[in-house]
């Protein structure tokens, strides 16, 4: 007998955007240059004497950066970091955007980050490699402090980025094995993924897991199936940034509830719980994904994939954790218990160690859903219930 039971979700409406800013999450895949705030680049472009901002009006300046992505014209969406890259130069400069992202991250309610930058890109003013990492741990450390200050608790990590068609890897590794739990958490490369594979720094990737270190590598953005195949199979990763593509090893029977059939690297990553970091408002400006509602993240989810929800940029997508999450609850009508599996599935994938993501989850991300789910029944603020350790979002 195999009777179906209808599933009673405890807390039916979709969460609205004031639930959502203040629920839980947790961010892996998060450009430090991609999030300065406009007023902070006009402030900085100032003090160091840069002058080839387009606008010098923060709101303008805002709306600038949002459309020149939006534009599908890549020289114009590559120099919005030149003009983030040009005013982070400094030591201050720096220390006051990651102490910002810090800020910003935790206010959005984001209780665990790790946020990523290439060092070899903040050498211009003078600085070395070391001190850049310095600077930025150090930026973080003061916006953990402000965001305590203000109410929010927020844990950050950097993860240190190397250019793909640069050919500093190595280099960059080896610093990020060196500043490993001085607030360096892991090690990823980034840039054009056509020509550049992620083979070309294989030493940088063998390099690393001789020292028993993490890494995750931009990966299936534009280029599909091969550079996924590469990134996991010749050089390692722990995860994969943004992984989109691999939507194009699966096949779905046309029709509602068509037959699912996986080819072997979709398998693969299903089957061996890879961590794909999707970042939906990013790939709809880069023309990966057409819409929301067509976005690969819902098949994904719905086949069981460690799919996590990040932001990417969020000075250029104009985006923050809460609204990739109001898009998804818009396209995919997903209810709080979604939002707590992504957020389980980002902790569970982050590169601190097992007994901390363990403790997050448990101690923060859990507690946190309870009280969210708790509100429909007993209204805003009330007690919070007992946390039960096998709910059904935290399964996988
Ligand atoms: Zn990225």
């Amino acid at each position: 007998m195999n009777t179906a039971i209808p599933s009673l979700s405890p807390h039916p409406a979709l969460p609205t955007p004031e639930q959502i800013r203040r629920a839980p999450k947790v961010l892996l895949h998060d450009h430090l240059d991609g999030g300065l705030r406009p007023g902070t680049i006009v402030d900085l472009a100032r003090d160091c004497g840069y002058t080839a901002l387009p606008e010098t009006d923060p709101g303008r300046l805002g709306a600038w950066f949002r459309e020149a992505a939006d534009s599908g014209s890549l020289e114009r969406y590559l120099e919005t970091f030149a003009h983030t890259c040009a005013v982070m130069q400094t030591r201050e400069g720096l220390v006051r955007v990651a102490a910002e992202c810090a800020e910003d991250l935790a206010a959005d309610g984001v209780v665990y980050a790790e946020v990523r930058y290439a060092p070899e890109q903040h050498l211009e003013g003078g600085l070395s490699l070391e001190q850049v990492v310095e600077a930025v741990n150090e930026g973080f450390r003061h916006g953990e402090r402000r965001a305590r200050q203000a109410g929010n608790r927020i844990r950050v990590g950097a993860l240190l980025t190397a250019m793909r068609h640069a050919a500093r890897s190595q280099e960059i590794a080896e610093l990020a094995n060196r500043y490993r739990d001085l607030g360096v958490v892991g090690f990823d490369i980034a840039g054009a993924e056509a020509g550049y594979p992620p083979t070309r720094h294989l030493d940088a990737f063998e390099y690393l897991k001789r020292e028993n270190n993490h890494f995750t590598i931009h990966a299936g953005e534009a280029f599909g199936l091969p550079s996924i195949w590469q990134a996991l199979q010749w050089c390692g990763a722990d995860r994969l940034g943004h992984g989109v593509r691999i939507i194009d090893d699966i096949q779905v029977a046309p029709g509602e509830g068509g037959a699912v059939k996986l080819g072997r690297l979709a398998s693969y990553v299903r089957d061996k719980r890879v961590p794909l970091e999707m970042c939906p408002t990013s790939n709809l400006q880069t023309g990966a994904a057409a819409s929301y509602r067509e976005h690969p993240i819902g098949l994904l989810r719905s086949l069981h994939f460690r799919v996590t929800v990040n932001t990417d940029n969020r000075l250029m997508s104009g985006t923050s954790m809460s609204r990739e999450f109001e898009h998804l609850v818009e396209a995919f009508g997903y209810t709080l218990d979604d939002m707590q599996w992504f957020t389980v599935n980002a902790m569970k994938s982050a590169f601190i160690p097992f007994d901390e993501r363990l403790a997050m989850i448990n101690e923060v991300i859990k507690p946190g859903y309870a009280e969210l789910k708790a509100e429909w029944l007993f209204g805003p603020g009330s007690a919070v219930p007992p946390v039960a350790r096998d709910s059904a979002a935290t399964r996988e």
